[in-house]
């Protein structure tokens, strides 16, 4: 059975954590291990991040329609997610992607948010255009080892 959940808020830096556990909150149905908890939180916190610092920069976009959106669908073993923004969009996706490429070099951003997306969960793609905003979908697959310890507390850090 498919069972989903959705997210809509603001496009601030203070929904950053918020998002990220919110997500890590709907994943404990998978009885996931601390690892793949970690390894969603992190895909979720960059490209939240993305669509925070990226998407609706420039200054020409209204305050209340700066929105992310998260939805959820847990399917099986298996979380499908999708991050969307109705920012700037991307014009070249291939070379977004690439690992090091960023158009913040001056912020001091790495360029790596993409490939961490990419190597952390078991699925990854990204959907964009100029002026049509951005779409990133990710799947994460759980499964842990038989006799594996499940987390205790894997919410307690909510930084
Ligand atoms: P880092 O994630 O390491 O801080 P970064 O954000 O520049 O640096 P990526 O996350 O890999 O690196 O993104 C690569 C580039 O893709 C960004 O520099 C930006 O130009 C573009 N980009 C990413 N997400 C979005 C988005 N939601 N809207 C518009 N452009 C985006
Ligand atoms: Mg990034």
């Amino acid at each position: 059975m498919k069972d989903t959940m959705k997210l809509e808020f603001t496009a601030v830096s203070a929904n950053e954590p918020f998002a990220r556990n919110a997500v890590a909150a709907y994943c404990l149905r998978f009885d996931p291990s601390l690892d793949e908890l970690s390894d969603v939180k992190t895909a979720v916190s960059e490209a939240v991040t993305n669509c925070i610092v990226h998407a609706y920069a420039g200054g020409q976009y209204a305050e209340g329609a700066r929105l992310v959106c998260i939805s959820c669908t847990a399917e099986g073993d298996t979380l499908h997610i999708e991050i969307s923004d109705r920012g700037r969009g991307i014009g070249d996706v291939a070379q977004a992607v690439e690992p090091f490429f960023t158009t913040a070099e001056e912020e001091e951003r790495s360029g790596m948010g993409f490939t961490i997306m990419q190597t952390f969960m078991t699925t990854f793609s990204l959907d964009s255009a100029p002026g049509a905003g951005t779409t990133v979908r990710m799947s994460k697959r759980f499964g842990r080892p038989q006799g594996e310890a499940a987390p205790r507390g894997a919410l307690a850090d909510a930084r």
